[in-house]
């Protein structure tokens, strides 16, 4: 949580972030504008640090100008462009990138490429790190953008607050609601692969309006899309092994920073060691939060086996598929992922509940357990 003037932000881009999309968007524009006679021309103040960081990984034989607009005032997008201050160098016959901190209504950018057209540039395009398509009002987005965002108020990495916050070295966005009335509700669910707990999730955040925040859901979902994180979490997922910490921590800390608005989360095979426990207090910590409850279905073992099995008609998982997995799964958890009880009961924030019984006695006793806390 950060504090600066009358308003309170969250964590919402972390600096490894902004790096790595750095990186990918001066690959594209080295790629894109090879052989090309390019000028950058960064908008001031906001796009100082991006133009900075972006800059240094341009290999184009290229050069920077700097100009100066105005648009904001305080928290509200005026729209309103002056003049175009400080442009001394030639763009005739050159290809034009304007590197921009944020576009929202996109008043600013089409006016300044308005001004900038009429000394007839080879070409204009605009790199913006940060863009807010429900804001947009005009008709050409973009062609570079690093992060589409929500229609928020955000600060760091050279956007400022009242010119404030311009210094951080992540970008945060304006916490709504900070009545401690509205306080987050967060649960981790916990159990064995099997106890249920994604049947239980689906009607918790029904009930509770709660995000569910599935780590299993999420590494699935990027190798049917085979990212990256994808190939290298099926390599561990397809033999049973949980994913290094390091690799799930830091994908579960990207998602809590995409929605910490939300009014709270549902954390769903998250966390499964206490390194992952210290990691998550750590984190909501930081948005002024905390775990309020671990409930933890509890089935015996040999139950399990027989639902795993019978589970994988309906979720086609491999990992549900094969005995010798299940087996492996189920001594993973034993070994490293039952002592996180221990890690919130510690702190009173345990509650067993029994989860043989329908599901519908199991949800009665999942909301006699939140509503009593
Ligand atoms: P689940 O859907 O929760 O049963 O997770 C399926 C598999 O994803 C696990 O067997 C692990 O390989 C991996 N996984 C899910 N969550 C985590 C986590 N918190 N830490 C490490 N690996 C995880």
């Amino acid at each position: 949580m950060l504090k600066i003037l009358d308003k309170t932000f969250v964590p919402f881009i972390t600096a490894e972030e902004i790096k790595k999309e750095v990186s990918s968007l001066a690959k594209n524009l080295n790629e894109e504008y090879t052989g090309k006679d390019v000028i950058f021309i960064a908008i001031l103040n906001g796009a100082f640090m991006f133009a900075s960081d972006l800059f240094k990984e341009i290999t184009l034989p290229s050069t920077i100008s700097f100009i100066k607009v105005s648009s904001y005032q305080g928290m509200n997008s005026t729209g309103r462009v002056d003049e175009i201050i400080g442009l001394t160098a030639n763009i005739k016959n050159k290809h034009v990138i304007i590197i921009e901190d944020i576009v929202d209504t996109g008043i600013t950018i089409e006016k300044v490429k308005t001004l900038l057209t009429s000394d007839k540039p080879a070409s204009i395009e605009v790199c913006t790190f940060l863009f807010k398509p429900d804001a947009f009002q005009e008709k050409e987005i973009p062609k570079f953008i690093g992060f589409s965002i929500p229609n928020k108020f955000v600060v760091g990495y050279g956007l400022d607050y009242d010119e404030l916050g311009r210094n951080l070295g992540e970008i945060y966005q304006l916490k709504e609601g900070s009545d401690p009335e509205k306080n987050m509700l967060n649960i981790v669910l916990f159990g064995p692969p099997g106890a249920g707990k994604g049947t239980q999730a689906e009607r918790l955040i029904e009930k509770y309006g709660l995000l569910h925040l599935s780590t299993g859901d999420i590494f699935r979902y990027n190798i049917k899309n085979n990212t990256e994180l994808g190939q290298l979490a099926q390599s561990y997922m397809s033999k049973g092994h949980l994913v290094p910490d390091e690799v799930t921590i830091k994908m579960l800390r990207a998602e809590v920073m995409k929605h910490s608005d939300s009014k709270g989360f549902i954390f769903d095979g998250f966390p499964r060691t206490n390194a992952q426990a210290a990691a998550l207090d750590e984190l909501l910590t930081s948005m002024d939060s905390t775990i309020n409850i671990m409930l933890a279905l509890e089935v015996e073992t040999e139950e399990l086996k027989i639902r795993l099995i019978k589970r994988v008609e309906v979720s086609g998982r491999v990992d549900d598929a094969d005995p010798e997995i299940i087996a492996n799964r189920l001594k993973v958890y034993k070994n490293e992922t039952e002592p996180v009880k221990a890690y919130y009961q510690e702190q009173n924030k345990f509650i067993g509940i029994n989860g043989l019984g329908t599901i519908d006695d199991i949800t009665k006793l999942l909301f006699q357990a939140i509503d009593s806390l």
